[in-house]
């Protein structure tokens, strides 16, 4: 494994599912990692345990809402001001609500397009004068195969998810010379809190077990049949920040059994 070792990490929405699993991996592999995410005392407190667990620097939660630009630059200023350039950030804070266009909530529409978009250009635009100054860096966000392709009813994801991508491409442009890499992951069906509320829904609307409703929800679009697993996207972002991800920027690695090849 890579040592990260002497690097400061902060991972957005990393109190639960994908988030965590990175949170997790980045403190394993030796870096000093900040979260943030929402949550109950007990389940941040859980999270960090995981975390803690996993290395032997401990964990910083910071609580900022990836809805607040105000919230996000100043997290990362008070973390700067604490730790150091933030070396290694990840962008992954997300959430999803499905409906048609023209019944999508605009409060949803709002809500989804400032977390998994905006949440990103603000986190990055904060963290990227001292990964200039430091000559390193590394951003890794997020996004999803539906920022390669749409499904139905996923309007403000599917807006958010594509922008995230073009995100990618200008951070990893303006910084190529910076030795500051920028890259987005896209995984399929990742079995987290944010797709098992998807499979809730499907076995309500049809009136199925859990186990029936996944089997419909996998073969609609994935064609492995099988999960993508957490661990395996903490895998793929550790490459990234290994020494062979040193000259890959503006990328996306799909992680989706085959979703975005049909
Ligand atoms: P999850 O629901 O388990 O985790 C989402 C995280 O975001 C949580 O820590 C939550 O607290 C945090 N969050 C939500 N709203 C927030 C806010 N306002 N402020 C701060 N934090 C907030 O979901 P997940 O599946 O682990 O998703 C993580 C990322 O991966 C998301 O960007 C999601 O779009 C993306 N993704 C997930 C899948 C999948 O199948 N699960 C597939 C592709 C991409």
């Amino acid at each position: 494994m890579h040592d990260l070792e002497g690097k400061n990490a902060l991972v957005t929405g990393a109190t639960s599912g994908i988030g965590l699993a990175i949170a997790t991996a980045l403190t394993a592999a030796g870096a000093k990692t900040t979260i943030n995410g929402l949550g109950n005392a007990e389940q941040i407190a859980a999270a960090l345990g995981t975390i803690a667990a996993a290395g032997k620097h401990p964990p910083e939660h910071r609580p900022a809402d990836m809805r607040d630009p105000e919230q996000i630059r100043a997290m990362v200023q008070t973390l700067q001001q604490h730790a150091g350039a933030v070396d290694i950030l990840v962008n992954n804070a997300g959430i999803q609500h499905t409906a048609r266009v023209e019944h999508f909530p605009r409060d949803k529409w709002d809500d989804i397009l400032a977390i998994n978009l905006s949440s990103a250009f603000h986190a990055s635009a904060a963290v990227l004068p001292g990964m200039r100054q430091n000559n390193y860096g590394r951003i890794v966000n997020i996004a999803s195969a539906h920022g390669l392709v749409a499904s139905k009813e996923k309007a403000a994801y599917v807006s958010a998810k594509h922008a995230m991508v073009g995100l990618t491409k200008v951070v990893a442009l303006e910084n190529a010379e910076a030795n500051i890499t920028c890259n987005a992951i896209c995984p399929g069906w990742v079995l987290t809190p944010l797709v098992q509320a998807q499979i809730d829904k499907i076995a309500a609307a049809q009136s199925i077990g859990n186990e029936a409703a996944t089997e419909l929800l996998l073969q609609e679009k994935q064609p492995s049949r099988r999960f993508t697993r957490a661990e395996d996207v903490a895998a793929a972002v550790l490459f990234l920040l290994s020494p062979a991800g040193d000259n890959m920027t503006g990328g996306c690695l799909t992680m989706d059994g085959g979703w975005t090849s049909q």
